[in-house]
């Protein structure tokens, strides 16, 4: 950040009087910007024994799979993020929850929701941020292919309960070197 978006002057990146971080604080309204994780929403859109991917055609990871997921907008809930961004994604409605995976990404400054969900038809289409998007079975994931980590771990755990006839909540961190799985 160069110049406060309150007043339009310059800013400094200093710690406030009675704070312990640097924040950027205008030279002249002396606005402090605070800047916090932001939240990213998805789901996992189940279709009897297939699940939805989509092909992302946007940076970062185009042309990798995902689940339907994207930042939250101010004023909605975590549910109604992850449906509407089912709907922009691959075109395609969603009764959404349990909540099924928490995933603090610290170096990025992210956490990760994720939902499960039921596709309320199997009609569905690629948004505009999608090449295409498809329903897979499990031994047609594309393992090697998915974007992010997070999803990678997600999926697993989704097959890993769904074998064992047992759904629950798994939360866990994504470090910068690697993949941790979490729990
Ligand atoms: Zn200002």
């Amino acid at each position: 950040m160069k110049f406060c978006s309150n007043c339009g002057a310059s800013v400094t990146h200093k710690i406030p009087p009675g704070d312990s971080l640097p924040r950027y604080v205008c030279d002249a309204c002396n606005t402090i910007h605070y800047q916090n994780p932001k939240i990213v929403v998805g789901c996992i859109p189940e279709w009897e024994d297939r699940i939805l991917l989509c092909r992302r055609a946007i940076e970062p990871r185009y042309g990798m799979w995902t689940v339907p997921a994207g930042f939250i907008e101010n004023g909605e809930t975590t549910l109604q993020g992850a449906a509407r961004e089912t709907l922009e994604e691959a075109n395609a409605r969603v009764d959404v929850g349990p909540l099924y995976a928490l995933y603090n990404i610290p170096h990025l400054s992210q956490v990760y929701i994720l939902f499960r969900a039921r596709l309320l038809d199997s009609d569905f289409s690629a948004g505009a941020e999608t090449l295409e998007t498809r329903l897979f079975r499990e031994e047609e994931v594309p393992w090697d292919e998915i974007a992010f980590a997070t999803v990678r771990n997600t999926l697993k755990h989704f097959y890993d309960d769904r074998s064992q006839g047992e759904f629950r909540l798994h939360v866990g961190t994504i470090e910068r070197a690697g993949r941790q799985p979490g729990t």
